[in-house]
C-alpha cells in the first residue's frame, strides 16, 4: 500500500489539534509538488482522487475547514443520464459518460446512490408540443433507455402526481445519491494514496507563474512549491485566475433554493419528478433524497459576483418554489417542511465546463462554469482533465501499483448501515447503542467513529454531513450540543472552541460560560 498523505487544517486556534494543525510548509516537504489542486470541492476531489492512481507529489487544499463544503454541499443530488444535456457538448459527453460508471463508482466508494428513476411531465399544451423535442434529444445524447408515457401510464407509476397530466417522459437511469459522501469518498482514498490535504487556506497569490516551479501564497502568508496548478475553485475561479493572470471570463452566480420536506413524505413519490426544462433551467423538481426525504427546487436566481446574499434563502421564492413543485405534486401542500437550504451555480457568462490549458502560462489550468451537472459529471471531468495534463500540460503518468480504488465495507456511512439496531454491533461496540440524534438515529457511536475516521472532520457541519446528527426534523435543537460535546471530550478541545464550520463560528460564546 502507497504511504498515506497528510492532513492539516490551518487552524488559528491555540486549542486545535497539535497534530492536525498546520505551521510551517516543512509539514508539507521540502519538494515542490508536481500537482497542486486550488479548490476541494466534488470536482477538486474528484480529480485528487484519479491523480492518486498515478506516481506523483499531488497536493489539494481548500479555504474551507471541510472537503465539498461549498456548492457540492447545496444541489439537488441527482445523478443526471444527460438526457437533456445540450447536444455535442462536452459537458454531454462527461456526464453521459460518468453517469453509466456511476453504479460501479458508488459500490467502490461505498456511497450511498439508488437508482430510483426520473418521470419528465407536461402538464399544458405548450409542454406538451416540446415534449418529443425532450425525447429527440435524448435519444441525439445516447439516453435511449427513455419512454414516451400516455397520461394513463404516467399516473399508473407515480399516483400522486397531478390528475392534468398530457404525456410524459420515463427516464428510467436518472439516479440519486450521497452528496456528501461523495467528496469525502474521493478525498479519502486520495489520502490513502499519498496525496496531502490542506484545509482551512486560502490562496490569495500566485508567484513566479511564468517559471516551472510556481509559488503559491496562502492567507496566512505561506509559500507553497508547484510544478502545475489546477484552479478548481468554483465561484472562486474568476478571482484566482486574476492572481495569474490567466483568460478573462465573468462568473453570474445562480443561486438555488429548495425546501425540504419530513421523511413521511418519501413515500408519496418514487421517482425525480421534473417538468419540462427550458433553455436557461430545468426547473422546479420534486426529488426523493437517498436520506428519505423529499425536496422541491431549486430556484434559479442570478446575481453578480460580489453580492453577500446570494447564499441566502427568502420567504416569497420559496413560496413560489412550493406552488411550482406543486404543480407536479399537489400533495405537497400537505407535507410539512423541515428545512430549507440554498446552493449557488457557478454560471459562468462564456458557457459551461469553461477549461483553458496552459492559462497565462504553462502549467496553468483553469476549470470553471461546472454549472449544473458538476456532482454527476466529477469522475469523467477528472479523467478528461489528467488527460488534459498528459497531452498538454507534459505531466509524465506513471501508474501507482500500490494505489487503491475504493474505500472499505467499513466506511458505508452508519445512516446507511443502522448500526443503533444491530445486536450484533451493539456488542462488538457499545456505543453504538447510545443513540445522540434522535431524529436520525445517529449513536455515540458513529459519531466517535468519524472523528477518527481519515479526513478527521473537526467542525459540526462535517459531522453532520457524515452522520446526519442534527439533520432531522428538529435540525440540531435536541443534539448540537450534545454532539458538541463527544467532541469536546474525543478530540480534548475545550466546548467553547467548538465551532460550526471553522474558527468565527462558535456554536458557544465565553461570556455565556461565565453566567
Ligand atoms: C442549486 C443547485 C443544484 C444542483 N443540482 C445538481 C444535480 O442534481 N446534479 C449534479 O450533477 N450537479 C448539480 N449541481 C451542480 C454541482 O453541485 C456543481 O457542479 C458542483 O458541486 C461543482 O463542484 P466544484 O468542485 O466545481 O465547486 P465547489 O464545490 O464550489 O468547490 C470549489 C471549492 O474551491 C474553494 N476555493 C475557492 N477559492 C479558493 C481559494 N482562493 N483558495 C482555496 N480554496 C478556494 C471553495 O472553498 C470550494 O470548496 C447543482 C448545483 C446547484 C447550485
Amino acid at each position: 500500500m502507497s504511504c498515506p498523505g497528510k492532513l492539516f487544517y490551518n487552524w488559528s486556534d491555540k486549542d486545535f489539534d497539535e497534530s492536525l494543525k498546520f505551521i510551517d510548509t516543512e509539514q508539507l516537504g521540502n519538494d515542490p509538488y508536481d500537482v497542486t489542486i486550488i479548490g476541494a470541492g466534488v470536482v477538486g476531489c474528484a480529480l485528487a482522487y484519479k491523480l492518486s492512481l498515478h506516481k506523483l507529489r499531488v497536493l489539494l487544499l481548500d479555504k474551507n475547514y471541510d472537503v465539498g463544503e461549498a456548492t457540492s454541499k447545496g444541489n439537488s443530488a441527482i445523478i443526471h443520464t444527460g438526457f437533456d444535456a445540450a447536444v455535442g457538448t462536452l459537458e454531454s459527453e462527461l456526464v453521459t459518460k460518468a453517469s453509466r460508471g456511476w453504479p460501479e463508482l458508488a459500490k467502490k466508494l461505498k456511497i450511498p446512490y439508488e437508482e430510483c428513476g426520473a418521470l419528465l411531465i407536461a402538464i399544458n399544451d405548450e409542454q406538451n408540443s416540446h415534449l418529443d423535442n425532450v425525447y429527440e434529444k435524448a435519444l441525439k445524447n445516447g439516453v435511449t433507455d427513455v419512454q414516451l408515457l400516455s397520461a394513463e401510464q404516467a399516473l399508473e407509476l407515480e399516483p400522486q402526481i397531478t390528475k392534468n397530466v398530457l404525456r410524459g417522459i420515463l427516464i428510467p437511469r436518472e439516479s440519486i445519491a450521497d452528496p456528501f459522501s461523495t467528496s469525502i469518498a474521493f478525498a479519502e482514498v486520495a489520502l490513502t494514496n499519498g496525496v496531502n490535504i490542506l484545509l482551512g487556506t486560502e490562496i490569495i497569490g500566485v508567484e513566479n507563474a511564468n517559471d516551472k516551479i510556481k509559488t503559491l501564497v496562502t492567507g496566512c502568508g505561506k509559500r507553497i512549491d508547484t510544478e502545475i496548478i489546477i484552479n478548481v475553485a468554483g465561484l472562486g475561479s474568476r478571482k484566482l485566475a486574476d492572481l495569474y493572470e490567466g483568460e478573462s471570463f465573468d462568473i453570474n452566480p445562480r443561486r438555488g433554493q429548495f425546501l425540504i420536506f419530513d421523511k413521511y413524505s418519501r413515500s408519496a413519490i418514487n421517482r425525480i419528478l421534473l417538468p419540462i426544462p427550458t433553455a436557461n433551467t430545468k426547473g422546479v423538481l420534486v426529488i426523493p433524497t437517498i436520506f428519505g426525504n423529499l425536496i422541491a427546487g431549486p430556484t434559479a436566481e442570478d446575481f453578480t459576483i460580489n453580492d453577500n446574499a446570494v447564499a441566502d434563502t427568502t420567504v416569497e421564492q420559496l413560496q413560489a418554489l412550493l406552488n411550482g413543485a406543486s404543480k407536479l405534486y399537489p400533495g405537497l401542500y400537505e407535507q410539512p417542511v423541515i428545512s430549507t437550504f440554498s446552493g449557488v451555480r457557478c454560471n459562468c457568462s462564456q458557457g459551461s465546463y469553461w477549461i483553458r490549458c496552459n492559462d497565462g502560462h504553462q502549467g496553468i489550468i483553469t476549470v470553471s462554469g461546472i454549472r449544473s451537472t458538476g456532482f454527476t459529471s466529477s469522475p469523467a471531468l477528472a479523467e478528461y482533465l489528467i488527460s488534459e495534463l498528459h497531452e498538454k500540460l507534459g505531466l509524465n503518468l506513471e501508474a501507482n501499483p500500490e494505489a487503491i480504488d475504493s474505500r472499505s465495507e467499513s466506511s458505508w456511512p452508519g445512516w446507511w448501515k443502522r448500526p443503533y439496531s444491530n445486536n450484533e454491533l451493539v456488542k462488538e461496540f457499545p456505543e453504538y447503542g447510545r443513540v445522540v440524534c434522535y431524529c436520525e438515529q445517529i449513536s455515540h457511536g458513529e459519531i466517535i467513529q468519524q472523528l477518527d475516521s481519515p479526513l478527521k472532520p473537526r467542525t459540526l457541519d462535517a459531522l453532520k454531513r457524515r452522520t446526519r446528527a442534527q439533520m432531522g426534523r428538529c435540525q440540531g435543537f435536541d443534539c448540537m450540543v450534545n454532539v458538541a460535546e463527544i467532541v469536546s471530550n474525543h478530540c480534548n478541545i475545550p466546548l467553547n472552541k467548538i465551532t460550526k464550520r471553522g474558527p468565527g463560528s462558535e456554536i458557544i460564546s465565553t461570556n455565556t460560560l461565565q453566567y
